[in-house]
């Protein structure tokens, strides 16, 4: 520390009796000049020491911040598991360590079962996080228990044997295959036109095998995530392993595995880093347990062939367009809860829609219940879905974008 500058010496007026009255005079003069140089010294000090002053000020309001950081201390992230009459299981990240532990009756309130939420070293519950400050929230969407069966998926008999075999069995019996010793395939990539049924076919496996349905978008891990995407892929398998049995969804899978091009752009390199991340969770997947990845593609063709090697996506599965008995059982599922008039021929009206997506029969059967309410009717006619049709395909022709309800 600096030391204080010492003060200037007082100047003192002597005088002496026999002085004449010029004498005088000259020596009040020469204190006076004394006096003031004095006075400048002194006034530059002062300012000085009020610099300084202002400096140590902020250097303690820095400290005393400093000070209050660390006496409060950091707190744990976890996931309310399950709300009881006695408090709340969470199960705290990282060590997956799950406790029972109490919760402020103005948090309780509040509190749902998989909230995200901050907790102290007593494991008590501070707060409850907002998902939106989560990234890994926004990336992914997590659905305990998503209510799709495979009652509900219209003409995709094949594809629904072939994913109950390589996704379902080895969830469920995965002793089987050890007893048997073959290696379960770890991911099945689904491929087909948009909206055809292949987010509801991994919905559907995630529902009757009782797993954690967990989905990302490729498309927007490479748009909104910029940056992240190789962090988002890690932190998706670590949920997996948190929230198993699970089902990881990657929906877009193109986006993140298209073949390499010649450009070296950075965006291309940080899709390469993601998909490299993909690659290698996949390969260390063995020691995951029961967890599987069902990926799914509109754009086969661009996929990068690493993607699809032995023990990665392996099996390789078409969901195409609907044939005729396939569009008829999805307009069926469709209509199930509408109230259809007697001249109703849905086997009829789907000879007509031949090329029509499962999404696109979706919305055509809501487009027809619009017509009828449009007409003040309670009961959908045959000529409600003519009009349904005609309205898709005018839509279709107008804008070239496929009608689909999500
Ligand atoms: P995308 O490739 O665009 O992601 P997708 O193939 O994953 O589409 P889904 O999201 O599964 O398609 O389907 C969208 C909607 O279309 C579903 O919610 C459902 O209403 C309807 N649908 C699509 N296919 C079928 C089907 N085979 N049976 C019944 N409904 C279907």
């Amino acid at each position: 520390m600096s030391r204080s500058p010492s003060l200037p010496e007082r100047p003192r007026l002597e005088l002496d009796p026999d002085m004449t009255p010029d004498e005088r005079l000259e020596a009040l003069r020469e204190h006076f000049t004394e006096i003031v140089e004095v006075n400048e010294q002194l006034t530059e000090q002062l300012d000085a020491a009020r610099d300084r002053q202002s400096d140590l000020t902020d250097e303690v309001d820095q400290l005393e911040r400093e000070n209050e950081t660390l006496k409060t201390s950091s707190l744990y992230i976890a996931t309310a598991e399950e709300l009881t009459d006695d408090g709340v299981v969470v199960k705290q990240h990282g060590n997956n360590q799950e406790v029972l532990t109490e919760v402020s009756p103005s948090i309780r309130d509040d509190l749902e079962a998989g909230d995200r939420v901050a907790i102290n070293d007593s494991f008590g519950v501070k707060q409850i996080l907002d998902p939106e400050t989560d990234a890994r929230a926004q990336a992914m969407q997590v659905d305990g228990s998503p209510d799709v069966s495979y009652d509900d998926i219209g003409g995709l008999e094949e594809q629904i044997l072939e994913v109950r075999e390589a996704v379902e069995e080895p969830l469920i019996n995965a002793d089987q295959f050890r007893e048997i010793g073959i290696e379960p395939p770890s991911g099945v990539l689904l491929h087909g036109p948009p909206g055809t049924g292949k987010t509801m076919l991994a919905k559907a496996v995630a529902n009757e095998t009782d797993a954690t349905f967990i989905k990302m978008a490729g498309s927007e891990l490479v748009r909104k995530f910029i940056g992240e995407g190789a962090r988002l892929v890690r932190d998706l398998f670590e949920l997996a392993t948190e929230r198993e049995p699970a089902i990881i969804f990657i929906d877009e899978i193109d986006a993140i595995a298209a073949k390499r091009t010649e450009s070296k752009t950075s965006g291309d390199a940080e899709v390469q880093r993601t998909m490299m991340q993909l690659l290698s969770e996949m390969d260390g997947f063995d020691e995951r347990g029961e967890i599987r990845i069902i990926a799914a593609t509109n754009r086969f063709d661009m996929l990068d062939r690493a993607i699809l090697r032995p023990g990665r996506f392996d099996r390789l599965i078409e969901v195409p367009n609907p044939d005729i008995e396939g569009r008829e059982r999805i307009l069926e599922i469709h209509t199930e809860d509408m109230n259809l008039a007697d001249d109703v021929d849905l086997g009829a009206f789907a000879t007509e829609t031949d090329g029509l997506s499962g999404a696109e029969l979706a919305s055509l059967a809501t487009e027809a219940g619009m017509f009828a309410i449009r007409d003040g009717r309670t009961t959908v006619e045959q000529a409600d879905f003519h009009d349904a049709l005609e309205k898709i395909e005018g839509d279709d022709d107008a804008s070239s974008v496929p009608v689909a309800f999500a």
